[in-house]
């Protein structure tokens, strides 16, 4: 069994303070001594109830304080004085309360919001305001309520003296229903609205208009009918051979451009995408080696669960029965041991609390939070247009803790963080931390926010496409082409033309010319701007960011082809505390692929693959400045000390290899022009609410990005979401 978490429970927090009214309310409507004693029951009772749950509130008791000075007062002690004040100070002491608990910075009515949520929400600057403004109101009204006080004891008591009185606790009351409600919205709002300033303003083109335009021959001088503005100026755009305009082009073939391309071309659009290199697929490609086929980089893709946005976007394009994929399994071998992944997430929540019988309960809570905010990240999926969504109003952000309040807990915590929340024991968090590598290299200070998407590899498993990863991005190059789009391989762009400010098209390397008034960049953002908009095209504040964003990590990856399979579960994490003695490129772990057990297609009859990758942080820019003696040197080094760690793994595999090669930053660079050979992009800034990603939306007009350097980040998965955010956005505008 799983322990889940509770989710919150609006409404009893304003049922709390009501309730802490009643003592006072019998104290004054009932008669003498009949008031006192109610008022002491009722506080008592309260208090006696909040004690009982473990949450007493500082209000409850004061009150019952009050009371039981007030009999000793009144009944013990006879006071006159007392029995004179007794309505001023019942306020007053209420006052002091409010104004003690402001001063001490925990505001009294705080005590009853947090009945409304989980503990994870208590410190939110907005929660904590909104509970500083209701009880600085209640003391307003209590002093309120003393003046008024005063001021009937002190003159002959008027019909209406009791409603002056009371009039402050009921405004209080009223503001304390009323103020929640406005201005947590009212704050939200702003803040939406903010955000969506901040975001280039331009419009989308009129595309319906440009798709008549891109028609006219280059012989036709006549202008389009009226009221059909060219977004694109005529002159360029007769220029152009009618087959070389578009409504969108889209710059790399990697699975975000991919992706953006073919939902475009889906909903009608004439979209070309122009791929540098032979294939499609930037880093989801495969290549064969001596009838062996490798993948030059993805050999696991997440969201293919049954809300996944991968199989939502295969399903939508109606590609699900053209691509094939399979579970694989995970073995992670850590300085403690060796474990092999069970498939089943119960399973391997009992394998955990295995290893840590102590922590069972821990083990468990986490592991139920964990499930619950995986199915919450995916639950809208089906309605939210196939991906995940942010909350984008007011009214969904209210909702968005309520709906995924697991998913929302885990914002705003590091993944070393949320998870020792529930478990101490190192080897458990170290096992729970080996999918941040899919993610880049900053470990458990990844935001769990990111992680949470990856526990569909303990979920639903992870897959593989049959055929390679290759196989995924040529599905979705069948889906454009069937839609009349076009995939120009061999075709690097060399500048993205600009006319009037906006993006016309772009300029190959060959100097021919396509025109679009949507151009989607999926090639690497510091590529984009610094190389084919060109710096003098944007502000100097935009490039200084651009140019301040740090590549991801790169990878040095050994493709081995054997004579015999490798006898290695299809992918092997290798932890280790230190690199081996002899390793002078300070690898340490890294992960073991082989996809011949998986697909036996992908090697010839009884032979064997392996591949091993590992994150590295040498950059391309430091291997291009080697001469190609030297690099090839240097390359060869690596692929004997890489061979060192596999041979710890799988002894004497060396003797079985019938080709290696090894691929480095400068490899990674080469393919796909990452800033630096990075394989997940480039990394977004760190911001007081977390990642602070580029906007897709870039300033020039028509321009986008999609792809691993904007939201939500890297991975297949990533991308794909990229991809479609970025395609919705242009569609919307349509
Ligand atoms: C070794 C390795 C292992 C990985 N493992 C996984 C994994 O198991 N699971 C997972 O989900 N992710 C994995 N990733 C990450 C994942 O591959 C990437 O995050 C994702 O594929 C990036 O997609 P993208 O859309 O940003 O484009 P990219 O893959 O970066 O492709 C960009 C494309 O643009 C083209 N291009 C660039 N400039 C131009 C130009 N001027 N003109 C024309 N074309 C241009 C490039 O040639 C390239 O094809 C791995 C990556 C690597 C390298």
């Amino acid at each position: 069994m799983l322990n889940t978490s509770d989710a919150p429970r609006p409404q009893r927090g304003i049922m709390g303070i009501i309730l802490a009214f009643v003592p006072w309310i019998l104290y004054w409507s009932l008669p003498a001594p009949w008031g006192l004693t109610g008022g002491l029951a009722g506080s008592a009772l309260l208090l006696a109830r909040q004690v009982g749950r473990g949450k007493p509130k500082l209000m409850d008791g004061v009150t019952l304080a009050f009371f039981v000075a007030a009999g000793i007062m009144s009944c013990g002690l006879h006071s006159p004085w007392f029995a004179r004040w007794e309505g001023v100070l019942v306020f007053a002491v209420l006052a002091a309360m409010a104004l003690v608990s402001l001063a001490v910075r925990a505001p009294f009515t705080l005590q009853y919001a947090r009945e409304d949520w989980p503990q994870e929400f208590w410190h939110e600057p907005l929660f904590v305001r909104t509970n500083v403004h209701i009880t600085l109101a209640w003391a307003l009204a209590f002093l309120y309520g003393a003046g008024a006080a005063a001021f009937n004891t002190l003159n002959p008591p008027g019909i209406y003296a009791p409603l002056l009185t009371h009039a402050g606790t009921a405004l209080g009351l009223a503001f304390t229903i009323i103020w929640p409600a406005y201005y947590p919205r009212r704050t939200i709002g702003r803040m939406l609205r903010k955000k969506e300033r901040r975001r280039p303003r331009w419009p989308n083109p009129d595309l319906a208009s440009w798709q008549q335009i891109r028609q006219i021959k280059a012989d036709e001088n006549d202008p389009p009918g009226p009221g059909r503005d060219s977004p694109i100026p005529l002159s360029l755009v007769y220029k152009v051979h009618p087959e070389d305009r578009f409504d969108v082009i889209v710059i790399g073939a990697g699975i975000g451009g991919l992706t953006a391309a073919a939902r475009l071309a889906n909903r009608g659009l004439r979209v070309c995408v122009l791929e540098k290199h032979h294939r499609p697929g930037g880093y989801c490609t495969s290549f064969v080696r001596k009838g062996y086929t490798f993948d030059g980089g993805v050999e696991s893709i997440s969201g293919c669960g049954p809300n996944g946005p991968v199989r939502l976007l295969l399903e939508e394009l109606g590609l699900e029965s053209r691509i094939e994929f399979r579970h694989h399994g995970h073995r992670l071998i850590t300085p403690d041991g060796v474990i092999d992944i069970p498939s089943s997430y119960v399973e391997f929540t009992n394998l955990l609390i295995d290893l840590a019988p102590a922590e069972e309960e821990g083990i468990r809570t986490l592991m139920g939070e964990l499930h619950a905010a995986y199915y919450q990240v995916y639950q809208d999926t089906p309605r939210t247009g196939g991906v995940p969504r942010p909350p984008a109003t007011v009214d969904e952000m209210l909702r968005y803790p309520l709906d995924h309040p697991d998913f929302y807990r885990a914002m705003g915590y590091t993944w070393g963080d949320y998870l020792r929340r529930r478990v101490q024991d190192e080897h458990i968090i170290r096992i729970l931390g080996l999918l941040t590598a899919y993610l880049g290299d900053r470990g458990l200070d990844t935001p769990a926010a990111r992680m949470i998407p990856l526990m569909g590899y303990y979920v639903d498993g992870g897959v593989y496409p049959v055929g390679g990863s290759q196989r995924l991005a040529d599905v979705l190059v069948e889906a454009i082409q069937e839609r009349e789009g076009e995939v120009r391989l061999n075709s690097p762009v060399a500048r993205i033309l600009l006319a009037e400010d906006r993006a016309a098209g772009v300029r190959l390397e060959d100097g021919s010319e396509l025109l679009a008034p949507v151009v989607i960049s999926n090639a690497d953002p510091q590529q984009t701007f610094l190389r084919l908009v060109g710096t003098g095209h944007l502000p100097a504040d935009y490039v200084a960011r651009v140019k301040r964003l740090r590549p991801s990590p790169s990878a040095f990856v050994l493709y081995m082809a054997l004579e015999r399979p490798s006898g290695l579960p299809e992918r092997v994490f290798v932890l280790r505390d230190r690199p081996l003695p002899r390793d002078t490129f300070g690898i340490g772990s890294f992960l073991l692929v082989s996809n011949a057990s998986l697909d036996p297609g992908m090697v010839p009859p009884n032979c064997g693959d392996l591949t091993m990758i590992t994150l590295t942080r040498l950059t391309a820019e430091h291997l291009n400045c080697m001469a190609r003696s030297d690099y090839l040197a240097f390359k060869e080094q690596l692929a004997s000390i890489m061979l060192d760690y596999v041979e710890e793994v799988a002894p004497r595999i060396r003797r079985h290899i019938v080709h290696v090669e090894a691929a480095t930053p400068r490899t990674f660079y080469r393919y796909t022009w990452n800033s630096q050979g990075c394989i997940y992009g480039l990394e977004p800034e760190a911001g007081p609410e977390g990642p602070v990603w580029l906007d897709r939306k870039t300033p020039i007009p028509g321009l986008w990005l999609v792809g691993a350097s904007v939201e939500p980040g890297p991975g297949i998965e990533g991308v794909v979401i990229s991809g479609t955010y970025c395609a919705d956005e242009i569609y919307a505008g349509c």
